[in-house]
């Protein structure tokens, strides 16, 4: 029960990593606010967290909609009357070099990952700054570190992520609220299936030639890094501040002969 008595709102949470942190904090005792743009996937999540006997509450929204963002903290609030952790997780992905990437994918990139993780943020710490306490973690990966072929938007965004997290944790410090990213290597989820199928004429060698990526040999899980967020989500985390916690099997800096 490492978060008894929390109340958490996960964006994205009704697939791969966010739904997997949701069902381990919802087993560790927190309320777990499930936010998700699609209706079928955000209530499974809760039906799921009820199963197992925890306490969960479906928000749909859309991260990059300020007045659906600030909806969700609202009736947030009205229901629990405390935020203590905001996992900032909702993102998508976007494949191909600079100049193979139309501007609307730019866009719409740019706008879930960055923009949604902002108007979130803003939504959630007043409530934060009120009661001095927070612990929010973006999700960045590890490709804000290191290059990868054909992921130009992408890997802006994240990098954007892990600088917006430092950024955040110096303003908000004082109000004991902590800010850490979490940067994941290839975890298998459906957004991966998805770019997958999108990039390449043999999915199955691609999917080979992905875990060869990793020192691990194989992809990771979305349970890895459900508890890297869950570390990063309790208390036992709390002298770690605006830091990068890699999740990433060996990719960003490890390297075979
Ligand atoms: P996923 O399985 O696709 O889950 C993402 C969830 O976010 C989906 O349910 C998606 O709904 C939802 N979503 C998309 N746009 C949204 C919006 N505007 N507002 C609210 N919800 C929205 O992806 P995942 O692999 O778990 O990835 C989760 C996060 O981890 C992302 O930020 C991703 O960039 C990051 N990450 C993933 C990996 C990886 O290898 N999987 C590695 C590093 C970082 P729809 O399905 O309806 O679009």
């Amino acid at each position: 029960m490492r978060l008894k008595g929390k109340v958490a709102l996960i964006t994205g949470a009704g697939s791969g990593i966010g739904r997997s942190t949701a069902l381990l904090f919802a087993s560790q005792g927190a309320k777990v606010i499930v936010n998700d743009i699609s209706d079928a996937q955000g209530s499974d999540t809760v039906a799921e967290i009820v199963r197992q006997g925890g306490e969960g509450l479906f928000l749909k929204g859309d991260v990059t909609k300020a007045e659906e963002v600030e909806a969700i903290a609202r009736r947030a609030i009205e229901r629990y009357r405390q935020i203590d952790v905001l996992f900032n997780n909702a993102g998508i992905s976007g494949v191909g070099a600079v100049h193979e990437t139309a501007e609307d994918l730019w866009d719409r990139v740019v706008n879930v990952n960055i923009k949604g993780v902002f108007l979130v943020s803003k939504a959630v710490l007043p409530h934060m700054m009120a009661r001095r306490t927070g612990s929010i973690i973006n999700m960045s990966s590890c490709i804000a570190e290191i290059g990868l072929q054909r992921r130009a938007v992408y890997s802006a965004s994240k990098g954007a992520v892990l600088a917006l997290t430092k950024s955040m944790q110096v303003d908000y410090a004082t109000y004991n609220i902590r800010v850490n990213a979490l940067l994941p290597g290839t975890i298998l989820t459906p957004f991966v299936e998805e770019y997958l199928r999108k990039s390449y004429d043999n999915p199955e060698e691609a999917m080979e030639s992905l875990k060869q990526r990793q020192l691990s040999g194989d992809l990771g899980r979305p349970e890895d890094v459900a508890q890297a967020a869950l570390y990063l989500a309790s208390d036992e985390s709390r002298f770690m501040m605006g830091s990068p916690l890699y999740i990433d099997g060996g990719a960003t800096f490890g390297k075979m002969a």
